[in-house]
């Protein structure tokens, strides 16, 4: 018998309780019944994007919602800035091909983080832009990125938006939605909503709305209008995910109890005792010190060691899976995720595991060192 642990960061594990809420028999979505489930996830869900804006749920992986964003907002030929340095920052970019826009294209090292200066830049050479695209949280890289700063910078123009990828940043990372005056903000459910993968959520302020009005890029299952219209009757346009609709609410629900505040901090010390950890038997960190998030610890494989096999070890003898790295980064990074449903001995498994690993395939350090580490960190939390 061996116990499976999953650690990356999107799927992340699923509480029982959740799990077993979508057992529950079928029920139908047009009754009171389910309306009041929607309604009620719809409201948490504002709750965790810390928002008043309007909250859309759509049934589609994170890139639905991404790419209902290019179809909600703009129209064929407008000028959009992409700001990446990661491979989300990346899909950004193919969506604004894709869809024929007009693009300033900010490209950054994927260990870099994104410059408001340089956004102000561009806005200012391109006074034509009609939205910015961010990605808060860049999970290729475990990049953090200054997002209000660039949102200040944008909230300056009359007719520009920003639109913020925080898929692994909501529950994981401060996004006050609001406060930072975001107008698109989106998530998906296999990342810190603890759900698995099938579900998104954007949020849509006025000014987005502003946008939409004007958008003439062709949009049917993904009309932000249509979802709006309907949750304004406390129903879907369409047949919504209605068991993980019902997950939803159970895993928000948690949310609330434990308190956004508390889960942020949460996902803080998790992500500093599985840094020191790595760091403790001399492995390099991947992100840079100005821009880690918490949601995944990317680290530089050693030299001299196979990074795919060092993946596949740890999955195939100790059960546990992490994540190797994206593009031009696979086999030169692995990432540890401690995304939603994570507590302090899963990343004390995973470091044991990681230091069991290292050792077979002839990576020379102290070994418990690791360990010693993130236990320094939880005892000193
Ligand atoms: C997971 C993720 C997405 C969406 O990916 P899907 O596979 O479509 O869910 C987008 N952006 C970031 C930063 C992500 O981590």
């Amino acid at each position: 018998m061996q116990k499976k642990y999953l650690m990356t960061p999107g799927p992340t594990p699923v509480p029982a309780d959740v799990l077993l809420s979508q057992a529950r028999p079928m029920i139908h979505h047009r009754t009171p019944e389910f309306s009041g489930i929607l309604m009620k996830a719809t409201e948490d869900l504002k709750y965790v994007f810390q928002t008043e804006n309007d909250v859309l749920i759509f049934a589609c992986s994170g890139t639905g919602v991404m790419e209902s964003a290019f179809v909600n907002c703009f129209s064929p030929g407008e000028k959009v800035l992409i700001t990446r340095n990661g491979k989300f920052g990346d899909r950004f970019l193919q969506l604004a091909k894709a869809y024929g826009l007009e693009y300033v294209d900010l490209s950054y090292e994927w260990n870099t983080v994104v410059q408001a200066a340089d956004v102000e830049t561009a806005l200012d050479e391109n006074p034509d832009i009609k939205g910015v695209f961010i990605t808060q949280s860049e999970t290729s890289s475990g990049v953090l990125n200054p997002v209000k700063p660039v949102a200040d910078v944008v909230a300056q123009k009359d007719d520009c938006i920003i639109i913020v990828d925080s898929i692994t940043g909501i529950g994981a990372v401060d996004c006050p939605t609001d406060e930072w005056k975001l107008d698109v903000v989106m998530t998906g459910s296999q990342k810190g909503l603890m759900l698995p993968p099938g579900l998104a959520a954007v949020s849509v302020s006025e000014k987005a709305w502003g946008r939409v009005a004007c958008s003439e890029l062709p949009k049917f299952y993904f009309s932000w209008e249509k979802a709006k219209k309907s949750i304004g009757k406390e129903t879907t346009p369409f047949t919504p995910p209605v068991s993980l609709i019902i997950g939803l609410g159970e895993a928000l629900s948690m949310i609330r109890e434990e308190g956004l505040e508390n889960v942020i901090r949460r996902h803080q010390l998790l992500a500093d005792a599985a840094r020191a950890g790595c760091e403790a038997i001399g492995l390099k960190l991947f992100a840079p010190p100005e821009g880690r998030g918490n949601a995944v610890t990317p680290v530089w494989v050693p030299d001299g060691i196979d990074g795919k096999a060092l993946v596949k070890t740890m999955s195939a003898k100790y059960g546990i899976t992490i994540a190797g790295g994206q593009d031009d980064y696979a086999g030169k990074i692995f990432r540890i995720g401690h995304l939603g449903y994570f507590d302090r001995f899963d990343i004390i498994t995973t470091l044991a595991g990681l230091e069991m690993t290292l050792a077979e395939i002839g990576y020379e350090f102290e070994r418990g060192a690791a360990l010693r580490a993130a236990e320094d960190v939880f005892m000193g939390a």
